[in-house]
């Protein structure tokens, strides 16, 4: 398994690519919304795109996987609770992907908390951690852990948009991001990327259940 980062748009959304070049297969986390440098890498890779997993709704993250999956093929996956900014046009728009002409694209799979997906040699187990928005997932694939907008290095997401929790998010991280033995690398939907032991010890969220 090899992993491929790409940072995109003023907003520094991540974009991560798992591949198993050996089996030519693929899975994209968060296309992002702004991102020629995704194209661009995806021109070239020898994998071909099985799955396209937004770790939840917002735009920022999802604005492109209508193109992606045009140009390139892979089935679109989110949680259940937040397959509504996908599916209806007013939510997508609202959360930032209209602005650049984007378009929603309908999800393939609905995922649910300790679904796991294979590509090659890849799996990753899903986490539902919800809170910055209903159907907010993390993905683990040791020895990574995707968070999304659920935690941020020193940090935790935004709970004040339209279905945010402050109290589900605090049970996300405690419990059920809390519950993941072993240290893994926490790479997030924004900015820098840290580790779980230091959230653990560090990230005040932990803490409060
Ligand atoms: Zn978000
Ligand atoms: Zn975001």
């Amino acid at each position: 398994m090899k992993l491929h980062h790409i940072s995109s748009s003023m907003m520094f959304v991540n974009t991560y690519i798992l591949m198993d070049e050996k089996a030519g297969e693929a899975v994209l986390i968060d296309p992002g919304f702004i991102n020629p440098e995704l194209f661009q890498f995806l021109e070239q890779c020898p994998c071909k795109l099985k799955y396209l997993i937004a770790t939840h709704g917002h735009g920022d993250h999802t604005g492109l996987l209508a193109e992606v999956k045009d140009r390139f093929g892979g089935l679109v996956c989110i949680h259940e609770d937040d397959a509504h900014f996908l599916t209806s046009e007013m939510a997508f728009r609202q959360f930032g992907g209209a602005n650049l002409g984007l378009r929603p694209a309908a999800p393939d799979i609905l995922l649910h908390h300790g679904d796991k997906l294979t590509a090659g040699d890849i799996t990753l187990t899903v986490y539902h951690t919800p809170g910055h928005t209903p159907g907010g997932i993390c993905l683990e694939a040791a020895p990574y852990l995707f968070t999304g907008d659920t935690l941020f290095h020193d940090d935790v997401g935004r709970t004040d948009f339209p279905g945010g929790s402050a109290s589900q998010l605090r049970h996300s991280i405690s419990v059920v991001l809390g519950g993941i033995e072993g240290d893994l690398q926490v790479l997030p939907g924004h900015e820098e990327f840290s580790t779980l032991a230091y959230e653990k010890a560090n990230n005040p969220y932990f803490k409060a259940v």
